[in-house]
């Protein structure tokens, strides 16, 4: 569904679920569009005649659709143009076997639905985009936000005309934030999400909720205080008594529920993101190599 929010400004909201995302268009002199993950919803923003597509990072569901953008600029942040060109970090598995103790599980990921030759091909990229870079395309301009903590380069984007902010992946689900990526610093991901809240925009839009988040501040303050209260039930487990990642894992401190390998993956990349943050801290000790307890 096309949803407009401004003269040329419009969200596509995707309705193929899980491995896909929103995205944004804006129909102007020039021809923008963020991200590629819309699935069945992409064709209205007619892919072939845009001018330049902007990734707000790298991983599957918000680049699936880029090769479907012959003749636009592929734009990325510079470190995100880097990641794009791994396929463990385009399918967000980055580190698997070190964590998991087994080589990856082909079959899981497509469950998922992912196309194999999309994840194989060479993604092309042709330039970068920057923190403060102004994407001037006629009448509407808009800001690029770099904002990593999901991914080092995470770009959101402000449309200060419809005092609109596209979040992409601080995604305001139930069950986010994701930070997953190895030895990603989570005081980053705080920041960012305390940056947009002193940006104060009227509305906020995310990669994977359809509806426009209204006077947002209160939504994006308990999704930060997510991250903050995980870390509390891991240091209580861990004052009860030491344990490695293996042992905190069966206990669902982050995701209830572990319907696939990835999420299991994901839960102990977190939480190994978490120990690192609370070890600087002097919160956490790790006793012998993997054994941590509270101090
Ligand atoms: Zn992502």
């Amino acid at each position: 569904m096309l949803l407009q929010m401004g003269e040329k400004l419009f969200i596509v909201f995707n309705e193929d679920g899980y491995t896909y995302g929103n995205c944004i268009l804006v129909d102007d002199d020039i021809r923008v569009v963020i991200d590629s993950g819309a699935g069945r919803e992409l064709a209205k923003v007619q892919p072939e005649n845009v001018d330049m597509l902007i990734n707000t990072h790298h991983h599957y569901d918000h680049v699936r659709g880029n090769k479907l953008f012959t003749r636009a600029q592929i734009l990325l942040h510079p470190v995100e143009r880097i990641s794009i060109k791994s396929l463990e970090k385009v399918m967000a598995i980055d580190g698997w076997k070190e964590l998991m103790h087994q080589d990856l599980y082909n079959q899981e990921r497509m469950e998922e639905g992912v196309d194999p030759d999309a994840v194989t091909e060479q993604w092309r990229v042709d330039g970068e985009i920057n923190d403060g870079q102004v994407i001037d395309c006629g009448s509407t301009k808009f800001v690029v936000l770099h904002t990593p903590g999901h991914s080092k380069g995470h770009c959101a984007f402000y449309f200060p005309d419809e005092d609109l902010a596209f979040l992409g992946d601080i995604c305001l689900t139930r069950v986010g934030p994701w930070y997953g990526e190895a030895h990603t610093d989570l005081n980053e991901f705080i920041a960012s999400i305390d940056r947009i809240i002193e940006l104060n925009p009227a509305a906020v839009v995310t990669s994977h909720v359809n509806q426009v988040f209204h006077n947002p501040r209160a939504a994006l303050n308990e999704y930060r205080d997510r991250i903050l209260k995980r870390e509390q039930r891991i240091l209580q487990q861990l004052r009860e008594t030491p344990q490695t990642i293996d042992q905190l894992v069966a206990k669902h401190l982050i995701y209830r529920q572990h319907p696939s390998l990835p999420v299991v993956f994901w839960e102990k990349s977190m939480l190994r993101n978490h120990l690192e943050r609370m070890v600087k801290l002097g919160l956490v000790k790790e006793l012998e190599e993997g054994v941590f307890k509270a101090i």
